[in-house]
């Protein structure tokens, strides 16, 4: 048996920035819905929020609302409501617990949130369908039901070097978005605010690069399932000042635990690497269990996802539309495994741990031999968990929580 420690998880104090900074973010949406302004754009998680924030929208993002509903385990309450309305159940169940709670007037942003009664009400919605076709579908179930304009971009798919054609085609779609969003918003487009919004937004990426690649540290001053929770200001509010302020304080404290020698998972032996989405409803579960097999999960796909190297102020929509196009969702599987071979080797990494979302095809790649490729490559272990982000339904705990502790002793021999 791998040898075990009972130990608990430790609290990173930045944590009460992150949670005011998310209380006044939802707040002033909440504001914005019940007031009419400013307008509110709805946006995919890699669609162009600097674009909107640029021409005065706040931004709200459903797929973070999808995590909520997710980690907190509503979803598995509300996923049968969409199903009921011809959403089945085998399609993302981010779309399925979002719309499903909707329809049963529920939120987690009421139970977090005193006074916030539900999702802001969008003025406009706007995809990219980078990640996958369900966002597309998603925002246009509600565009339909309060008949709001929904805008979008057609991305690529299996890209493998992005060329200047694909940027080119993307950032075309990107500036035909503009005078549909001058119609709704009723600000008239400022490069100059386009630009600053994006070098906001550059800076955030940055600075959250950075905070994932302290991990890089032996011992990781914190881990994926960390990282899962202080990603946030990264994903809900790239391009503004308060990420970037948010970051600023989190990375020294990080870096005082390397100088410290202070281990996220005290007396860690193995890193892993995790490939796929995050299960939302059992992060603390699998977080417990890895840190009492003294095993740093210390990078993964999902966080680093919201790294854009690519954004440059001087050329928005081009470098918008190579930051977007870039994403390692929208790669070939060579790039990918290329992708996992250099984070293996930058971070250490004893093995990977691939999660086989059921609802989530296309942020899933063990389904077309590439554990077994990669295993065969980098002579590393890789383990394959069942799973969904947000449908328990598809996760086994005593399944998971077996085939872990046989692939850590694994790992110990
Ligand atoms: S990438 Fe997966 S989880 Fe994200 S919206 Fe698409 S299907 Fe859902």
């Amino acid at each position: 048996m791998a040898e075990t420690k009972k130990s608990g998880i430790k609290k990173i104090a930045a944590t009460r920035t992150m949670r005011k900074l998310m209380a006044d973010h939802f707040y002033e949406l909440d504001r914005a819905a019940k007031e009419g302004a400013p307008k509110i754009a709805w946006c995919t998680s890699v669609g162009p929020a600097e674009l909107l924030r640029a021409m005065g929208f706040l931004v709200y993002f459903p797929e973070n609302h999808g995590a909520m509903l997710g980690a907190t385990r509503m979803a598995t309450e509300t996923i049968p409501a969409a199903n009921a309305i011809g959403y089945s159940p085998e399609i993302c169940s981010y779309l399925t617990s979002d719309i499903g709670a909707y329809l049963q007037g529920r939120t987690p942003l009421s139970e977090a949130y005193e006074g916030i009664e539900s999702i802001p009400k969008p003025d406009v919605l706007v995809y990219n369908t980078n990640q996958c076709r369900d966002v597309q579908d998603w925002l246009a179930w509600y565009g339909e039901h309060w008949s709001r304009p929904v805008v979008g971009v057609e991305c690529y798919a299996g890209v493998g070097e992005v060329t200047d054609v694909h940027v080119a085609g993307i950032a075309g779609q990107l500036e035909a978005m503009v005078p549909q969003l001058e119609e709704v918003g009723g600000e008239k487009f400022d490069i100059d605010r386009l630009r600053e919004t994006v070098r906001l937004s550059r800076e955030c990426s940055d600075l959250w690069k950075e905070v994932l690649e302290t991990a890089t540290a032996k011992p990781a001053p914190l881990t994926f399932f960390d990282s899962t929770i202080h990603m946030a200001p990264a994903v809900v509010m790239r391009g503004t000042q308060s990420a970037i302020d948010y970051y600023r304080e989190l990375l020294p404290e990080l870096k005082t635990r390397i100088a410290d020698g202070t281990a996220a998972v005290e007396g860690e032996q193995h890193r892993l690497y995790w490939e796929g989405m995050p299960i939302w409803g059992r992060l603390r579960d699998l977080a417990t269990q890895f840190l009492e097999l003294r095993t740093t999960v210390a990078a993964s796909t999902y966080a680093n996802s919201w790294i854009f190297t690519a954004l440059e102020a001087d050329d928005p929509f081009r470098s918008m539309a190579r930051a977007y196009t870039e994403l390692f969702i929208v790669r070939s599987d060579p790039y990918k495994e290329k992708y996992i071979e250099e984070m293996v080797e930058k971070f250490s990494l004893d093995g990977v741990v691939f999660h086989d979302a059921k609802t989530c095809p296309s942020n899933t790649n063990c389904r077309y031999g590439m554990p077994q490729r990669l295993q065969q490559r980098l002579g590393l272990p890789t383990i394959t968990i069942p799973g969904d982000l947000n449908d328990l339904r598809c996760y086994s705990d005593e399944q998971a929580r077996t085939q872990i502790e046989a692939f850590v002793e694994q790992l110990t021999k």
